[in-house]
């Protein structure tokens, strides 16, 4: 690290008083080297609800990250009153590199894409098998979006006592994802949490589900006290139902089904579509490395759901096994169609 190096702007050399030796601070130094590290909660209307030190403290975005947003999971740094005390309004002066990027955007001619959730490594997709009928478009369009952003998906299936699992099952066994099913009875008890409990442990899990599925009540369930795990009374009322667009960071008890492990749980709003406008074909593949190899023979930029895919051929000559080839074209036609074919 160049301590001493060429000034770039007047704002290069600051005193700060009250702090021992007087040294003059030069920007060639990290910016904000003592700002102290954070954890992005929720966000509402512009205020950043953080964890910092084991404390909950409320920040707004320093004006230098400019356009950049920060969002839910994100590990940020942090300047400022950090005591936590009422009307404290604390600076975000850094977000750190994230490891993954939950996107979304709200439909597929939406230009805008949305980051929805940071630093996630799982996504919990909550789905029921009846009372609303599950959506596998819906679900696949969710695996989309978990394969592109490199986070390993976990089906949750509820309400199994009203329909059973098996035929929903079917559509996603070539696929490997891992499912945890449930019923009714076992969503009313906690049954339901403990069972999906033991694939949290240590992971940060993004949930989604839309309204009806149980998804309220297996985080509620999951962290039972979330108001006072992370402060967060604004953005939660009474009832536990979260208000705002943003999605909450809720820390899981480390316990015996977690083996003493802690974890995330992020509790995202109620999706009604899942919009894959951003999505980039070449990331969703690597979700299915045994059809890597096959893309060899491919055009340049080639989508692998176009004539000229060589994973066709491929496939044919026994390379690999054509059910997986086809789940692949499934999830990638979904980018194409429109929400609710
Ligand atoms: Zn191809």
């Amino acid at each position: 690290m160049r301590r001493y190096g060429k000034h770039t702007d007047e704002d290069d050399v600051r005193v700060r008083p009250n702090r021992k030796g007087n040294r003059p601070r030069t920007n060639i130094r990290p910016k904000h080297e003592d700002a102290a590290e954070g954890f992005v909660l929720t966000v509402d209307r512009g205020r950043l609800t953080c964890l910092v030190e084991g404390r909950t403290i409320t920040a707004m975005k320093a004006r230098e990250l400019g356009r950049k947003g920060v969002v839910v999971g994100d590990r940020v740094g942090i300047v400022g009153d950090l005591s936590g005390a009422k009307d404290t309004l604390a600076r975000i002066v850094r977000v750190e590199e994230r490891s993954s990027v939950l996107r979304r955007t709200a439909d597929d001619d939406d230009p805008y894409e949305r980051v929805v959730v940071a630093n996630a490594d799982q996504l919990a997709i909550v789905t029921a098998l009846a009372d609303p009928e599950p959506r596998p478009r819906l679900i696949d369009r969710c695996l989309v979006a978990a394969f592109d952003a490199g986070l390993d998906p976990l089906l949750v299936l509820t309400k199994s006592d009203l329909s059973p699992a098996g035929p929903l099952l079917e559509t996603y066994e070539t696929l490997g994802v891992p499912y945890v099913v449930t019923n009714r009875a076992q969503l009313a008890d906690g049954g339901a949490a403990e069972l999906v409990r033991g694939r949290l442990a240590d992971r940060i899990t993004a949930f989604v589900g839309h309204s009806g599925v149980g998804k309220t009540t297996l985080v509620n369930a999951l962290v039972p006290d979330r108001q006072r795990a992370t402060g967060v009374v604004n953005a939660v009322t009474g009832r536990g139902r979260h208000t705002t667009t943003s999605a909450l960071a809720l820390p899981l008890t480390a316990d015996a089904a977690t083996g003493g492990k802690g974890g995330w749980v992020i509790d995202t709003p109620g999706v009604r579509s899942f919009g894959l406008n951003h999505i980039d074909p070449s990331r969703v593949i690597h979700a299915f490395p045994d059809l890597v190899p096959g893309t060899e023979g491919c055009p340049r930029a080639c989508s692998h759901d176009e004539k000229d895919c060589a994973l066709d051929g491929w496939a044919a000559e026994g390379h690999a096994d054509p059910a997986r080839l086809h789940s692949l074209r499934r999830l990638l036609a979904t980018r194409e169609r429109r929400e609710g074919d």
